[in-house]
């Protein structure tokens, strides 16, 4: 059972009224949810913030629910997207899933229905196995290749990525250098334990503010200490 507790949903929708209801109905169903009237908003917000689903409308002014969808897409943004489409085409919906949208439901949907596909598309994304691994504020995105701090884009270079993700698969225990020099070859091939410790202290610069500490063992490697909320 997915508690909708924390989950944020982003609702794309131009028709102010509809979108209240449905925002509504989904803040009742526990969701955090915002709500964007046109998809450069869209986008946007998109960019600065994860959600767990976007519900988002093919009839948009300006930019259509497509051409959001396909610029999730080719930006690497595996979001559910349950597509809201008045058009009932079959054309249509083959498009929209065609570019990546996760279901699609017709207008007029009932409430309970809008509910229900939520509901399930969540289910869904969280049973496939989890590429994202959660460290306290930090979300590390495998398979997308992003990482969040506190719900923001966190920056990373390639080795800072590599060097990071060694760390987060054994929180709590020690990684020594030569372990964290093999995760990061493939960019180098004489990559010496002093430009590790310049990922380290790039890592920390960036990772302290949120409380997210990496210990020196000193003579051996580094440990990602287990995230304490209240430290
Ligand atoms: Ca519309």
């Amino acid at each position: 059972m997915v508690d909708a507790m924390g989950m944020r949903i982003l609702i794309v929708e131009d028709d102010a009224s509809l979108a209240s209801a449905i925002a509504r109905i989904l803040r009742a169903d526990g969701y955090e949810v915002d709500v964007k009237v046109s998809g450069d908003e869209a986008l946007e917000a998109a960019g600065r913030r994860r959600s767990d689903l976007v519900l988002l409308d093919i009839g948009l002014p300006g930019m259509d629910g497509y051409e959001v969808l396909r610029r999730l897409r080719s930006a690497q943004d595996r979001t559910s997207v349950l597509m809201v489409t008045a058009r009932d085409a079959v054309l249509e919906r083959v498009h929209g899933l065609d570019l990546g949208a996760d279901d699609y439901l017709a207008k007029p949907f009932a409430m309970a229905e809008l509910s229900a596909r939520v509901r399930a598309l969540i289910r869904r994304a969280h049973a496939q196995a989890s590429p994202r691994v959660i460290h306290g504020p930090l979300t590390f995105d495998k398979e997308a290749r992003r990482a969040y701090l506190c719900g923001q884009p966190l920056e990373l270079t390639a080795r800072e990525w590599a060097v990071l993700q060694a760390l987060l698969a054994k929180v709590e225990k020690m990684v020594s250098k030569e372990s964290i020099i093999q995760a990061v070859a493939g960019w180098d091939d004489d990559l010496s334990p002093n430009a590790i410790e310049v990922y380290i202290s790039r890592l920390r610069a960036k990772l302290d503010p949120a409380g997210i500490r990496i210990r020196t063992v000193r003579g051996f490697g580094y440990m990602l200490e287990a995230f304490k909320a209240y430290a």
